[in-house]
């Protein structure tokens, strides 16, 4: 698995790198085997390109996903094309880093593909992370209340934590889901 760091934020690409080398390293502590991955830094060029394309774009994830896919058809051209080979990518994360990210939501949204981050600190990239494996929020969209499932008070997929612990289920939850992409890798 490969994952593509849009670093645009005013932090050093070696930190973000180890938020998500911890990342793997506590998914390592619920999970019996965790996916290969390779972490590769955008070049200049495309951290520029991305920095372009959101001053244009009323929806940067929105965007993003029509230049993959126009991408993809045209078998990658461009600065993407420096970074993925078209067989890689639905195997591949990217994770787009501003604060001045046009998107849907204050901190970040993600699909699974791609996770963009505007409140770029530790949990919350790993909140955002773990939504490109699947983990849904454990909270209810329209009032920010936590769902049954989470018995945890500062599970990181509740609204608004910072904290760096799954409750139970999304701890299952989570190893459920790195099991079928190490499976089909
Ligand atoms: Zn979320
Ligand atoms: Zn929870």
């Amino acid at each position: 698995m490969k994952i593509l760091i849009i670093n645009n934020s005013n932090k050093y690409d070696i930190e973000i790198e180890s938020i998500l080398n911890d990342y793997f390293v506590y998914l390592n502590n619920f999970c019996a085997i965790i996916p290969r991955y390779e972490i590769m830094m955008a070049s200049d060029e495309l951290r520029k390109e991305v920095v372009k394309m959101n001053a244009e774009s009323q929806n940067i994830t929105q965007t993003f996903i029509e230049y993959f896919q126009n991408n993809a058809y045209l078998e990658l051209k461009g600065e993407l094309a420096k970074h993925f080979k078209v067989e890689e990518l639905s195997q591949s994360k990217t994770i787009i880093l501003s604060k001045d990210s046009k998107i849907s939501y204050p901190w970040g949204e993600a699909n699974s593909f791609l996770a963009v981050i505007k409140n770029i600190t530790k949990y919350n990239i790993w909140h955002e992370f773990s939504h490109t494996f699947g983990l849904d929020d454990h909270y209810y969209q329209e009032n920010k209340k936590e769902k049954s499932i989470c018995t945890l008070e500062n599970c990181i997929m509740r609204y608004g934590k910072s904290s760096l612990e799954f409750c139970e289920s999304g701890k299952l939850e989570l190893r459920r889901l790195v099991n079928e992409i190490v499976n089909i890798a």
